[in-house]
């Protein structure tokens, strides 16, 4: 039996992180019956993104573009590539004004319990980008939590093993600590004081 219109967008809705059937059912009937509008808002910017985006042949990073502006942008310094776990990382680091390098967006982290291993996370991308000839010093600036620790070691290992210099953020950033939770002064102090690993 095909499921009603219904059942499939309860169901779909449970894709989104943290989604139950209980939350799903809710937001479906909110959509529906509230705010119309906001569905269709939704549906159409959802297509919309999906058919022009692309991840960044450089960074990684969601762009319309081939290239995104920034890895396009001739002022920025393409010796020093930093590694950010998501695009809000990325964000945050840059409201710091302390750094002028370029980025790579992992778009996730190491995570065994997940599936999530050096493939899935297309670390490959990452490690010739970090060998093209221009780049002199990796930046980890992945989470300092389990995970994002794990990945930063994963990633340094694999860099020393290429030649390529790699350094941490300092530990400005609390143990735990999420980027995106994280003042922007610490994170500023965190990159002057990365450490070489
Ligand atoms: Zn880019």
């Amino acid at each position: 039996m095909t499921p009603s219109s219904l059942d499939a967008l309860i169901d779909a809705l449970r894709c989104l992180p943290g989604v139950g059937p209980k939350s799903a059912q809710r937001m479906a009937y909110y959509l529906l019956q509230r705010d119309q509008r906001g569905a269709h808002r939704l549906a159409e910017s959802l297509e919309r993104a999906l058919s022009s985006l692309q991840h960044c042949e450089r960074c990684n990073t969601f762009t319309e573009e081939r290239i995104c502006q920034r890895c396009a942008n001739p002022q920025r310094d393409a010796r020093l590539l930093c590694v950010v776990e998501m695009p809000a990382d990325l964000a945050m680091i840059e409201q710091t004004l302390a750094y002028k390098g370029l980025y790579y967006v992992l778009m996730g982290r190491l995570s065994p319990l997940d599936g999530i291993g050096p493939r899935e996370l297309g670390l490959e991308k990452l490690l010739a980008r970090a060998t093209d000839g221009v780049v002199e010093e990796v930046i980890l600036a992945t989470n300092f939590t389990n995970e994002g620790e794990a990945t930063a070691h994963m990633l340094s290992e694999l860099l020393a093993a290429r030649g390529v210099r790699a350094s941490r953020l300092s530990r400005g950033v609390p143990v735990g600590g999420e980027l995106e939770h994280t003042d922007s002064g610490t994170i500023a102090q965190a990159l002057v004081e990365r450490r070489t690993l």
